[in-house]
């Protein structure tokens, strides 16, 4: 067995613990977040046609209105 001061062992022992606590915030964080980004991502439109407001997922193309068809650009605010 090696010998280890006390003092060495309770940096890593506190080292290791924080390391731990840090590596799950990171873990759970970072999929909480995509879990939440996908829930919200919804593009808002506006028909300038009939002038329903409506979602879509999709925001990269204009995408037609739900009530007359009518395509329509996303909002950008
Ligand atoms: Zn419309």
């Amino acid at each position: 067995m090696f010998n280890l001061p006390l003092e060495a062992f309770a940096f890593l022992l506190v080292a290791g613990g924080v390391g731990v606590v840090l590596g799950l915030w990171g873990y759970y964080g970072s999929r909480d977040g995509r879990f939440m980004y996908r829930g919200r991502a919804t593009h808002t439109f506006y028909c300038i046609k009939c002038g329903r407001l409506y979602t879509h997922r999709r925001g990269d193309r204009p995408q037609p209105c739900p009530q007359c068809g009518f395509k329509n650009d996303r909002l950008k605010f």
